[in-house]
């Protein structure tokens, strides 16, 4: 394959049917933000799924500038991508060690994070062959996802007879109810975790992602894991998102139509225009991650937002008209001037003037959910202040 001149690239971006704008200086100042708000303790970066959709290569040599030196990703090849952007980086692989993926994690310097029984007598095993390496200790307190049982971590802490090479450099927990500050839970898991954090004196502990941070020094221990702070998206339900967005979604208009009161719009003629209307045809569908659960009816799912979901163009929100379809989104842009509007132009789906998470909310999701979804049919590009 040639190498892509660079012009060229910039011409695919201004004229893709979806494209994708992350700024990596919101991305930065976000991680700083969210090192500040976790006190002494230090923040570190947990960019898995592809940075959450924007891209571990470019987000993660940004947060290493940043600063960050502790990065939690999900899988080993995860790891062994973010090697190369962030050189003296401690990078810890949730989903854990198995056979046959030793060498990956030696050669690239990845720390497993043991979760289960079966992970710890493997490892132990590995450890028999290849002599001391550091480890991550994940302890369930209460999610019933991944995590040593409790009592067990703890009693193996204080059992003498384990391996001298057996170190981990981490143990951690992780929080249910984060998102909702209300819920007793964060206390009991509090509670819990403070145990198996003193039975490791003087092993970095680990128990807060995002949301946590925002719960409060006590949360903080040694290390906090933020990732969709880091990305512009809301943590804490019910709190004012204070994170600058980062993703910015945009889809070219490829047609704009006018249509009589009276008539439907597409499929299963959900919707039936009520007034002489213009709608604005756009190139993102349900492949492109722009779910079509916030088709404005006749979808059961969403109940927060029954209207279903909106875009942004030419200053003002637009609602989607009809059933999102597999490449094509219609938006009804009657209330926008006549000229407003043109084929070429893009709607923003979400960015700085349509929330990520209020797309979330029409679509009966999260964030989290929009961010990891939006395929592979789109440019990238990535800005910083510089460029602005
Ligand atoms: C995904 C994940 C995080 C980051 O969570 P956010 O809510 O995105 O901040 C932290 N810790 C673990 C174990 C995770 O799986």
């Amino acid at each position: 394959m040639t190498d892509i001149p660079d012009d060229y690239e910039d011409d695919r971006f201004a004229s893709a049917g979806l494209r994708l704008t992350v700024d990596l200086t919101a991305m930065a100042e976000n991680w700083k933000d969210m090192c500040r708000r976790s006190g002494k303790a230090r923040a570190g970066a947990v960019v898995k799924a592809d940075a959450y959709g924007t891209g571990i290569e470019d987000a993660g040599e940004a947060l290493y500038l940043a600063g960050a030196r502790d990065f939690f990703v999900a899988t080993v090849d995860e790891g062994v991508t973010l090697r190369l952007y962030a050189p003296e980086a401690r990078i810890f692989v949730l989903a854990g060690i198995w056979p046959g993926t030793e060498r990956r994690f030696f050669e690239n310097d990845l720390v497993p994070v043991i979760s289960s029984e079966e992970q710890l007598a493997f490892w132990m095993a590995v450890l028999a062959d290849y002599g001391d390496y550091p480890c991550a200790l994940h302890v369930d307190t209460g999610f019933n996802r991944l995590g040593i049982e409790m009592n067990e971590a703890i009693a193996m802490a204080d059992d003498v007879s384990r391996p001298a090479s057996f170190s981990p450099v981490l143990v951690m927990s992780h929080l249910v109810c984060g998102d909702d500050h209300s819920s007793p839970t964060n206390r009991q898991q509090l509670e819990s975790f403070r145990r198996v954090s003193a039975a490791y004196e003087g092993i970095d502990s680990s128990l807060s992602a995002s949301a946590g941070v925002f719960l409060g020094s006590d949360y903080h221990f040694d290390l906090t894991r933020p990732g969709i702070s880091l990305y512009g998206g809301e943590a804490v339900s019910g709190m004012a998102n204070p994170m600058r967005p980062v993703l910015t979604a945009e889809a070219r208009v490829i047609q704009v139509r006018t249509v009589n009161a009276g008539e439907f719009v597409s499929y299963g003629r959900a919707l039936q225009l009520t007034r002489n209307s213009r709608l604005a045809i756009v190139s993102a569908g349900y492949a492109d991650g722009y779910m079509r659960s916030q088709s404005s009816r006749g979808v059961p799912l969403r109940q927060s937002v029954p209207q279903g979901g909106q875009g942004f163009i030419a200053g003002r929100k637009v609602p989607v008209a009809g059933r999102i379809t597999m490449d094509l989104t219609i938006f009804d842009i009657t209330d926008l001037p006549e000229n407003a509007v043109h084929g070429g132009d893009y709607v923003e789906l979400f960015g700085s003037n349509m929330a990520v998470d209020d797309v979330a909310r029409a679509a009966g999701t999260i964030g989290y959910e929009i961010l990891t979804s939006m395929g592979l049919r789109h440019e990238r590009r990535y800005i910083t202040e510089d460029d602005a």
